[in-house]
């Protein structure tokens, strides 16, 4: 449906103003609670009404069974303070650009104005009214119960008539709900930094994300982490903010009724419907696996034994698996890393979400882990695609049943009861079979879509079954051997031109270009002779596919990003808001953030020079603790 289409926006190389304008003010916006209106809630606060006149402290930390969510307002914000605004959420939510100034709008992203509820005229028991969602979710591997929104309320919803595309608006750091569990519904400024700037960096190139439109600072409170530290709030937004773990919970508590609710509920309204789901794939296919239009679906994937009978809710799987599968080969193909791929950070939508100890590469290390915490390497760069698996394995744990049971899905006895006994082994052989069968169609997704993203950033309009090796893989290994940067080395390849690589003494020459600015690598000659057998290889392909330099330079500036906001940069920019009280470093890094394509910026040369530059000695690589 067409809310979903706005979910990239495709703006490689786009200037972001050049979309229409919003016309709308927070207050004009056309609101509505899709989610709370279909979904059941907290039976302790079954309406807006009974949650407002509740006591604050009856809304704290309990279990929360049979629902999916709790109505619960945002704790007041004294003395909040707007410190940025994104621009490009402004329009994409249709929000005119002065209403970010006004006064309405500084209290509503600090959780002091509840738009959509008044006394008097809701005192009947409907409306809008803000919620949390409960889910649970598989930390580090184990399962961690139940978890939810403890410290990030939902507002309302509203869709961008222009685009389609519908939002749910919500506070990150506004208080605390019925699923703080131990801690106090807060965010500290310096994770709220970090999220609202990468929210709109990753929608910036092109990858799935959740949203952030503002970044409010508490000036009046102080939360305590490993010290005393500021408190903020993000407003961030999303097609949708259900997650693995919402699954999760359903079926670790057996609650099979709350499941095919929530599947339903998905496939409905966050996919578009169920004719929007992928159907199966004609077996006559004439496409080979390895053609270049090959769309990442093998030919056998619905050919496998015992799956014949795939039902609706295999297609919902496959839906949310090929999105899934889309958006981690997106993070590798742009070397980004969530740090935390816990089942209640992963996206029912294939966004990228929750924004803890994430980073993007440096040097690339195939092994690095941005999560200080994370000895196992679980969540490094080169295990997110499996651990994206692994999560996937566990929500075809939970949609199992309704998988496995195949054209029986819909008998009235199955849907109160569950399987009879005697049906039992064939449904979860069934099961297990899709969830294979799965597998392959996520390798190949993922495969298809990280093939062209690579082709796309080395210069190349086709495919060919050897760049794999020769270049993906090569160019990785050299620039792992010799400690070099990965986002420049795409920046700077796109500046090359075919005659500068003719001979073996000018490849030679050029291939220094990889090294940092004014520093050789220790092996100097070994580095520049392995990049030049490359380079020689790289020009021979781009020689038959096409030699056109300005064009491929065009193509490939467009795809391969001259800023990005890397764990330095980052502490720097929280060092100066926080510690310095600077305020318009975040504005200007925002410039950056949201056309991080472009050559300059108009703002500070030297500077802009210097946030796209070399990484300072000692700030590479850096690691984050899960302390947020
Ligand atoms: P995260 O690691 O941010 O994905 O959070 C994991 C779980 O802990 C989620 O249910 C969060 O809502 C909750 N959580 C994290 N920090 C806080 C906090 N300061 N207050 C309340 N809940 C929190
Ligand atoms: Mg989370």
């Amino acid at each position: 449906m067409a809310h979903l289409n706005g979910s990239s926006n495709g703006t490689n190389g786009v200037d972001g103003n050049s979309r229409p304008a919003g016309s709308y003010t927070l207050q004009s916006l056309p609101k509505s609670n899709v989610f709370t209106s279909n979904l059941p809630p907290d039976p302790a606060f079954p309406t807006p009404a009974k949650s407002h006149s509740a006591p604050r402290e009856t809304l704290g930390p309990r279990l929360v069974k049979e629902a999916l969510y709790t109505f619960v307002r945002p704790e007041p914000t004294q003395e909040p303070e707007l410190l940025a605004v994104s621009s490009r959420a402004l329009q994409d939510i249709g929000l005119k650009e002065e209403e970010a100034q006004s006064e309405e709008f500084k209290e509503v992203v600090a959780g002091n104005k509840i738009l959509t509820w008044d006394e008097k005229t809701n005192a009947e028991e409907g409306g809008i009214y803000p919620w949390a969602q409960c889910y649970g979710g598989y930390q580090f591997g184990q399962w961690a119960g139940q978890l939810g929104d403890g410290r990030a309320i939902s507002l309302f919803e509203t869709t961008n008539e222009k685009t389609g595309t519908r939002y749910e608006i919500q506070l990150k750091g506004a208080g605390k709900t019925p699923y703080s569990r131990f801690a106090d519904g807060k965010a500290v400024l310096r994770s709220s930094i970090r999220e609202f700037v990468v929210s709109e960096y990753l929608n910036a190139i092109g990858i799935p994300t959740t949203r952030a439109l503002s970044l409010t600072h508490c000036k009046g409170s102080k939360v305590f982490r490993e010290r005393m530290e500021p408190g903020a709030i993000v407003a961030r937004f999303a097609q949708s903010w259900i997650r693995f773990g919402t699954f999760d919970l359903a079926r670790m508590r057996g609650d099979r009724k709350l499941l095919r609710e929530l599947a339903d509920y998905t496939a409905e309204h966050v996919y578009g419907g169920w004719d929007k789901l992928p159907s199966k794939v004609p077996s006559g296919d004439p496409k080979s696996k390895h053609s270049s239009t090959f769309t990442g679906i093998p030919k056998d994937t619905v050919e496998g034994e015992g799956l014949e009978q795939e039902n609706r809710y295999t297609r919902l799987y496959r839906a949310i698996l090929r999105r899934n599968a889309e958006t981690v080969a997106k993070w590798q193909a742009y070397g980004f890393m969530n740090g935390v791929l816990n089942t209640d950070n992963t996206s029912i939508l294939g966004l990228s979400i929750d924004f803890g100890p994430f980073a993007f590469l440096d040097t690339f290390d195939p092994t690095y882990t941005p999560n200080h915490d994370d000895h196992m390497l679980r969540y490094s760069y080169r295990n997110q695609p499996t651990i994206i698996w692994w999560n996937l394995v566990r929500l075809g744990e939970a949609l199992g049943e309704l998988m496995g049971a195949g054209s029986n899905v819909d008998d009235a006895v199955f849907i109160s009861d569950g399987v009879k006994e005697e049906d039992a082994d064939e449904l979860v052989k069934r099961a297990e079979g899709i969830i294979e069968n799965c597998g392959e169609e996520y390798k190949a997704v993922f495969l298809s879509h990280y093939k062209e993203l690579m082709t796309a950033r080395l210069g190349l309009t086709s495919q060919k079954e050897s760049d794999f090796e020769e270049l993906f893989s090569e160019l990785l290994d050299f620039l792992e051997a010799h400690e070099l940067d990965f986002h420049h080395a795409f920046r700077k390849l796109s500046y090359f031109t075919l005659s500068e690589l003719e001979t073996e003494q000018s490849r030679k020459d050029v291939a220094g270009r990889f090294f940092r600015f004014n520093e050789a690598p220790a092996q100097d000659a070994e580095s520049r002779s392995r990049i030049a057998r490359w380079l020689e290889k790289w020009a021979a392909r781009v020689k038959e596919d096409n030699p056109n330099d300005e064009e491929r330079q065009k193509a490939m500036l467009a795809v391969n990003p001259k800023f990005v906001p890397r764990s330095w940069v980052l502490d720097e920019v929280i060092d100066r808001v926080e510690k310095k009280g600077e305020r318009d470093i975040l504005p200007a890094i925002m410039k950056l953030n949201l056309d991080p394509f472009n050559e300059n910026w108009g703002w500070n040369e030297s500077e802009e020079e210097r946030f796209c530059g070399d990484v300072p000695k000692y700030k590479g690589m850096m690691q984050c603790s899960c302390s947020s």
